[in-house]
C-alpha cells in the first residue's frame, strides 16, 4: 500500500528530468543495438568470383583474354602499316616531283640538241628508283593490312563464339550466386531477429513486471529501443510486400494490447490508481465516486465555480446549520458514505482513504 508510483507524486521538475533521461537513455539505448545489429550484417556473404570459376570453364576465358590480347596486336599491326603507307605516299610524291624535274630537264637538253649530262641521267635513273621502290613497299603494305584485316575478323568471329559460350555459363553462375545471396539475407535477419526480439520481450517483461515499481522507465526505454530495432530490422530484411503486413499486424497487435490495458484500468482500476483518484477527489472537496461537490462544513455555502469552490463570508459561514464538520457525511448525489466515525478514536474521518486524520489508524479500504 505503501508503494509510490515513478513520477506520481514527484514534483513536476524531477517527474520532467527523469523523462528527459528516460528519453536520452532511448536514444542511446537505440545507438548502441545499432552497433550490435550492424556487427552481426557484417557476417561475410557469397563471393561472385567463386561462384563464376564454378560454372564457367576457366580454359574458355582464357581463350576470351587470349582473343582479345592477340586482337589488339592485330589492330596495332594495321595502325603501324597504314602510318607507314603514309610516309610511303608522302615519299612517293616527292620522287614524283623530282621526276618530272629531272624529265623537264632532260627534255629541254634534248630540244637544245645537248645529250643530258652523266650526273643528270644517273639523277632521273635513281628518282625514278626510288618512286618505284616506294610504290612496291607501298602495295606489300596494303597486303598486309587486307591480311592483318582478315585475321582480325576471324579472331572476332571466335571472340563472339566464345563470349557466347561464357555467357551461357554465366547465366546459371548469376542464378546461383543470386540464391546464395537471398540465402544469406535470410541469415543475416534470423541472426538480427534472434538477438533484437528475445531482447524486446525481456524489455516488454521487466515493463510488465516493474510496472509499479521505481525503475519502471528505465525498461521503458529499453522496450521503446528494441521495438524500434525489431522494426528497423524488418524493414531492411523483408520483402517490402511482406514487410508492409508484418509492419500494420504488429501495431495492430499493439494498439489492441494498449486498448484492452486502458480498457481494463478503466473497469478495474488498481488500488493505487483508484486511491490517487480519491485523494485527488477529497482534497478538491469533489465526491471520488461521482465529483458531486461536497457541501459540508465551511463549504456548505460556498459557490462551486470551475476552478473549486468560492467561500463566502465567515458571517454567512456561522448562520449555517447542520452538515457540520463533527456528523458523518454521505454524498447528497450518489449516497456514498464520505466521512464517517473513527473506530478508534470517535472523530470524523475520510471513509474513501486509508488514514485517520486525526489518529493516524489505517482502515483497511
Ligand atoms: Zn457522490
Ligand atoms: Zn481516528
Amino acid at each position: 500500500m505503501k508503494k509510490t508510483h515513478a513520477g506520481g507524486t514527484a514534483p513536476a521538475s524531477l517527474r520532467w528530468t527523469t523523462y528527459f533521461l528516460s528519453t536520452l537513455l532511448t536514444l542511446l539505448l537505440i545507438w548502441l543495438l545499432g552497433f550490435f545489429l550492424s556487427d552481426i550484417g557484417d557476417l561475410t556473404g557469397p563471393d561472385f568470383q567463386r561462384v563464376t570459376e564454378r560454372h564457367v570453364d576457366q580454359s574458355l576465358l582464357d581463350r576470351t583474354s587470349e582473343l582479345a590480347g592477340r586482337i589488339r596486336e592485330v589492330d596495332t599491326q594495321i595502325t603501324r602499316q597504314r602510318e607507314i603507307q603514309q610516309n610511303l605516299s608522302q615519299s612517293m610524291d616527292n620522287a614524283r616531283e623530282t621526276m618530272k624535274q629531272m624529265m623537264d630537264l632532260h627534255r629541254l637538253s634534248l630540244e637544245q640538241k645537248v645529250a643530258p649530262s652523266e650526273t643528270e641521267q644517273q639523277a632521273l635513273a635513281t628518282s625514278q628508283q626510288r618512286f618505284l621502290d616506294a610504290q612496291d613497299r607501298f602495295e606489300s603494305a596494303n597486303a598486309e593490312i587486307v591480311s592483318s584485316s582478315q585475321t582480325k575478323f576471324e579472331l572476332t568471329e571466335e571472340q563472339r563464339l566464345v563470349t557466347g559460350q561464357v555467357e551461357a555459363q554465366h547465366r546459371p553462375a548469376q542464378e546461383e550466386f543470386d540464391r546464395l545471396l537471398r540465402q544469406h539475407r535470410f541469415k543475416v535477419a534470423s541472426f538480427k531477429l534472434a538477438f533484437i526480439v528475445p531482447l524486446f520481450l525481456l524489455a516488454a517483461w521487466l515493463v510488465y513486471w516493474c510496472r509499479e515499481g521505481s525503475y519502471r522507465l528505465i525498461f521503458v526505454s529499453l522496450l521503446i529501443a528494441s521495438f524500434w530495432k525489431v522494426g528497423i530490422v524488418m524493414f531492411e530484411h523483408f520483402p517490402r510486400e511482406f514487410f508492409k503486413y508484418i509492419a500494420i499486424l504488429a501495431a495492430i497487435f499493439i494498439v489492441i494490447a494498449f486498448f484492452i490495458w486502458v480498457l481494463w484500468k478503466v473497469a478495474k482500476p488498481g488500488a493505487e490508481t483508484l486511491l490517487k483518484r480519491y485523494r485527488e477527489a477529497y482534497a478538491s472537496h469533489l465526491c471520488p465516486i461521482c465529483s458531486y461537490p461536497i457541501v459540508r462544513g465551511a463549504f456548505r455555502h460556498a459557490i462551486w465555480t470551475r476552478k473549486g469552490p468560492r467561500l463566502l463570508t465567515s458571517s454567512e459561514n456561522a448562520t449555517g446549520s447542520g452538515g457540520g464538520l463533527d456528523s458523518p457525511y454521505a454524498c447528497p448525489s450518489c449516497g456514498t458514505s464520505l466521512f464517517e466515525k473513527c473506530e478508534s478514536c470517535a472523530a470524523q474521518r475520510h471513509s474513501l482513504l486509508p488514514f485517520c486524520e486525526r489518529c493516524g489508524t489505517e482502515k483497511a479500504l
